[in-house]
């Protein structure tokens, strides 16, 4: 069962969704396109306090 992590896309700032990788395989990026722009973004997944946190990036940044 994949956990959703809120992620704020870089481009239009808005709140999506995304679906977590396991615990045992963060850190990691994911490469993503934002469901409401559609602009890529490259997302960072981390364990935070035995929860998996993500942070979004745009390309290029
Ligand atoms: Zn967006």
């Amino acid at each position: 069962m994949a956990d959703l992590v809120p992620v704020t896309c870089p481009s239009c700032f808005e709140e999506i969704e995304v679906a977590a990788p396991s615990l045992d395989e963060t850190p990691c990026e994911v490469d993503y396109d934002c469901e409401v722009c559609c602009r890529p973004m490259v997302i960072r997944f981390y364990e935070w306090d035995g929860e998996i946190t993500g942070d979004a990036a745009g390309l290029g940044e």
